[in-house]
């Protein structure tokens, strides 16, 4: 591995800072709220210019409701092999209430103590800026780029991304890439940086027992009407062991071991008991940190998180019982498979309760150890003052599957945001430090990507 001087960014980050500030304070006054519509022509056309002035070629895309923008710039000169890097963000916000809640207006950035408040200062336009203006920074120390750079920012992320899946199937060769990167979220709570290589995917069904056209009255009728309650209790008493391994059929199959690598990453993660319990308000848990990030991570969970029939202060008979259930799907998993050896369970067991499909995303996973993962990893431990936490997944669900299975690429989740960003709450925020850290770190990133992958494999 070649060796640069690590501080050339420093002296450009230290002059521009003011610039910079005041290009994001500018992004921030533009609305965006995809919730309403409002500003959002405007936002993506601000970015797209952004873009251009700093030497992106772009595209503007309409494959739903608003334009996604893409721009790239491609390697400089002779670096013929140059790995290609996406990056991913976007330009909505949520919307800003409750109003009342905000110490300032939430579309005039206001900074405090360090910390600049205003709707999507963290969630997510502070994040794609830092990487736009790490490739300013570049441009100018280094006249190009030494890999072919990528950006795509959307416009319908917090209305749940509806066509972004779509967009990229069929936009395979645009957005072609050895990595997809991707800065959103918080950083952890001791200020460390993230690395986030998975998610969770989910699959979430509603189970339906049906008995009488309506309810009956539990003495006039009792012994008479069939419950619906019962066959579906003994359903889900069924679908899962005591010690809550899940009885449905090939459930588990094509989930890989844990590997030593991620093992190994699991056991440095930080974790602490007393912590833990009073955060689920829960004292009964023992465990350690290895076995918590496994389980929270790496394996499924079968989960009912709504159960209802009848009422509390009538004596019937209800016509129907429901069960709503949710499982959180790991790498190897898929929602529609899992969903028909659900359908197929109810079908043996119950054929008479009927089952239907709420919502589905697929889980993710990027192998930790990848070359070009190393290489990020390294890099952030290079840019940042703290070590980073990388994750081999996370517990919760985002779409990250877009990147892994529909495009094909390697993908990670690096958060530029602080911990108490409060993104989707009043007084969002991001840190001064933790933008002009986030340029540092897509800066270095793009310098080390630059560098050949030799000497990554450990
Ligand atoms: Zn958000």
């Amino acid at each position: 591995m070649t060796t640069y001087d690590f501080t050339e960014i420093d002296g450009e980050i230290e002059q521009g800072e003011a610039e910079f500030i005041e290009m994001l304070q500018k992004l921030l006054r533009q609305k965006s709220i995809s919730h309403t519509g409002e500003g959002m022509e405007e936002c993506a056309e601000a970015v797209r210019l952004l873009l251009e002035q700093e030497g992106f070629r772009t595209t503007v895309y309409r494959p739903g409701a608003y334009p996604i923008v893409y721009g790239e710039i491609a390697a400089s000169g002779q670096a013929t092999d140059a790995p290609t890097v996406l990056l991913y963000g976007h330009y909505d916000v949520m919307p800003p209430d409750p109003l009342s809640e905000w110490t300032s207006d939430p579309f005039e950035p206001q900074i405090r103590d360090g910390k600049i408040y205003a709707r999507g200062a963290g969630d997510n336009k502070g994040q794609f800026l830092a990487h736009i203006l790490a490739v300013r920074s570049y441009l100018k120390l280094h006249g190009g780029l030494p890999i072919n750079l990528k950006i795509l920012i959307e416009g319908e992320e917090e209305t749940g991304s509806p066509s972004l899946a779509d967009f990229v199937a069929n936009h395979r060769e645009l957005l072609k890439a050895d990595l997809v990167y991707t800065s959103d979220g918080p950083k952890h709570a001791s200020g460390a940086p993230v690395i986030l290589l998975g998610v969770r995917g989910a699959l979430s069904v509603r189970v339906t027992s049906k008995g009488a056209a309506w309810d009956n009255h539990s003495g006039n009728k009792g012994n008479i009407v069939p419950n619906p309650v019962w066959p579906l209790v003994s359903l889900l008493h069924g679908m899962r062991s005591d010690d809550g391994k899940v009885q449905v059929e090939g459930f588990y199959d094509g989930i890989p071991q844990v590997s030593e690598a991620d093992a190994e990453a699991l056991r440095r993660l930080p974790f602490d008991l007393d912590d833990l319990k009073r955060q689920v308000g829960h004292d009964g848990i023992r465990m350690d940190g290895e076995t918590y990030y496994r389980r929270l991570s790496l394996e499924p969970t079968f989960n009912v998180f709504g159960l209802h029939a009848g009422g509390r202060d009538k004596g019937i008979i209800p016509a129907v019982a429901e069960a709503y259930l949710d499982v959180r799907l790991v790498s190897g998993q898929d929602p529609l498979d899992i969903y028909t050896k659900l359908e197929r369970h109810v079908k043996k067991h119950a054929p008479d309760i009927g089952i239907e499909r709420i919502m589905s995303v697929p889980p993710s996973k990027t192998p930790i150890d990848l070359p070009i993962i190393r290489k990020v990893i390294r890099t952030v431990t290079e840019a940042c003052a703290l070590e980073p936490v990388v994750q081999p997944a996370m517990g919760g669900t985002l779409p990250d599957y877009v990147w892994t299975s529909v495009l094909g690429a390697p993908s990670v989740i690096v958060p530029y945001a602080p911990y108490d960003e409060a993104n989707h709450s009043p007084n969002e925020n991001t840190g001064i430090a933790d933008f002009l850290e986030g340029i540092r770190c897509t800066y270095h990133l793009i310098r080390r990507l630059g560098e050949s992958l030799d000497g990554e494999k450990e």
